[in-house]
């Protein structure tokens, strides 16, 4: 639906109604809400219609249509028509809405997605700096109003207006930004079911009630430490709603009056010190967590570089050995446990014929092969140079030799080109060894055993699949 707004027709009429729907419905119900919601005498402490619009279009920058600014324009004016505003306040109010939304996705755009998605720390000072200059913008178009509306002084008023969008769009844009779909929420459903998962979170609402048994303008720092704890344990989606809720709450609080302020005989710079301290609280926890999932994502990388091959990509020689270990390790004694030993046949002419590089590409396709044939839960390894290794829980030998057969004839398939054009193809040869339910045997001598089966199914002519069989220690090797 979406991928035809590029046509020339689409641009020139609206393309999809649903998307004018979509657009036009979010942006009603959210001012709807911060409209119903707003402390008397005061434009709305909680707005949320800018940023949500602003994350609407950041995220699905298809629905930047024409059509849909002028169906987010109409439904700022609808709603606000409906609190008894006239006209010509009511599109100015909308002008600075909309002229901020705007900015906001300009600037988003220019953003490399990970700035624009928080993926990495420095995309907070991004953030910060985008809410800042369209809060900014927006509140030099609409100070006018405010003076109109509450007779603000001009200062008053811009400080008023700024300080709401900037606290609005730093608390929701996070949440709508990291959002990264299902499998996040299925993420979340799998892991709360660890109960320690849900302390940092309980840590967070004991502070917030914290902050309303004990008042004063200090309250608002009490939740930072639930806040980091909660950036420290959780995604950086939860931690944005998190911080996004607890500010809700701190925000409704200030406007309920909680919150005393006794040395403070000015309500209108209260407000503005409370939206900017809230402002600026939540930069820490967001910080923490882009940081941390930063981190998590390089060690996660780091580990896969340290436990995987470069060129096939299959597991390594120590992370198969370590991983095989363990996998042996759990199992009971007399557990079925098969091994094979591949090694590719006559690799050495493939090098010397087609030169290294086509080599490495037969161990990739081969690798690959090997994969696919191989179910997924089974490891599967480069032990070196052209030998492999598949450790075989739950196999006996027939199953095993089904599983080895069905490998060597997936391998006989794979061609793989050179840049001439010309192809070459492969076998391998399998030595397959089982585990003996004697208490004794390990990994070590599996290994060697179906190493030994493997130097047969070689002395036997290649492309072919042997099973370890005992007599075969007493006759000595050929050359
Ligand atoms: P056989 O059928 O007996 O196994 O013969 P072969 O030629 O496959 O065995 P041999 O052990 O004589 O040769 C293995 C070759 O694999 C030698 C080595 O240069 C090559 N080799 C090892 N690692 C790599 C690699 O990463 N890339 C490439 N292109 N070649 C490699
Ligand atoms: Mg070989
Ligand atoms: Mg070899």
């Amino acid at each position: 639906m979406r991928t035809s707004h590029k046509t020339y027709s689409a641009r020139v009429l609206p393309n999809s109604l649903a998307d004018v729907l979509l657009v036009g419905s979010i942006v009603l119900a959210a001012s709807l809400f911060g409209i119903l919601t707003r402390p008397v005498g005061f434009l709305a402490a909680i707005w949320p219609a800018n940023a949500i619009l602003l994350g609407l279009m950041v995220r699905n920058r298809e629905l930047a249509t024409p059509a849909n600014w002028i169906a987010a324009f109409v439904a700022y004016v609808a709603a606000d028509l409906l609190t008894g505003n006239s006209l010509g306040i009511t599109v100015w109010l909308t002008v600075a809405n909309i002229a901020e939304v705007l900015l906001g996705f300009h600037l988003y755009m220019r953003l490399k997605p990970e700035d624009r998605f928080l993926n990495r720390p420095i995309a907070i000072v991004c953030l910060l700096a985008i809410a800042v200059l369209t809060s900014a913008f927006s509140a030099v178009i609409g100070t006018g109003v405010s003076h109109l509306m509450f007779q603000r002084d001009i200062i008053g008023g811009f400080t008023v207006w700024f300080t709401t969008e900037l606290v609005n769009l730093l608390v929701i844009l996070p949440t709508l930004l990291t959002w990264s779909g299902k499998s996040e929420l299925r993420a979340i459903v799998r892991r709360a079911r660890d109960p320690y998962r849900w302390l940092p979170a309980i840590a967070l609402i004991a502070l917030l009630v914290t902050s309303w048994l004990v008042r004063g303008p200090g309250a608002f720092a009490y939740p930072i430490p639930a806040l980091i704890w909660c950036a420290l344990s959780y995604s950086l989606f939860t931690t944005a709603t998190l911080t996004l809720l607890s500010s809700i709450i701190q925000l409704a609080g200030a406007s309920l009056g909680f919150h005393e302020f006794a040395s403070i005989a000015d309500p209108l710079a209260a407000t503005i010190s409370i939206r900017l301290a809230i402002a600026m609280i939540v930069l820490a926890p967001l910080a923490v967590a882009s940081v941390n999932a930063a981190r998590e994502d390089l060690l996660q990388r780091l580990n896969h570089t340290a436990s995987h091959d470069a060129l096939t990509g299959v597991l390594s020689r120590a992370a198969f050995l370590e991983q095989a270990e363990q996998q042996l390790g759990n199992q009971p004694a007399n557990a079925r446990v098969a091994l094979l030993m591949m090694d590719i046949d006559y690799f050495k002419a493939i090098n010397d014929r087609y030169g290294h590089l086509m080599g490495d590409k037969v161990l990739s396709a081969f690798a690959a092969a090997a994969e696919t044939a191989l179910s997924s839960d089974k490891l599967f390894g480069r032990l070196g140079g052209e030998e492999f290794a598949a450790l075989l829980v739950g196999a006996d030998e027939s199953a095993a030799l089904a599983v080895a057969e069905r490998l060597r004839r997936a391998v006989e398939r794979v061609t793989v080109m050179a840049e001439d054009g010309s192809s070459t193809s492969t076998t391998t040869s399998i030595g397959i060894a089982s585990l003996e339910s004697n208490g004794q045997d390990d990994l070590t001598s599996l290994i060697s055993r179906a190493d030994k089966a493997l130097y047969l199914a070689k002395q036997r002519g290649r492309n072919r699949v042997e099973i370890y069989r005992p007599e075969q220690d007493t006759q000595a090797p050929a050359a």
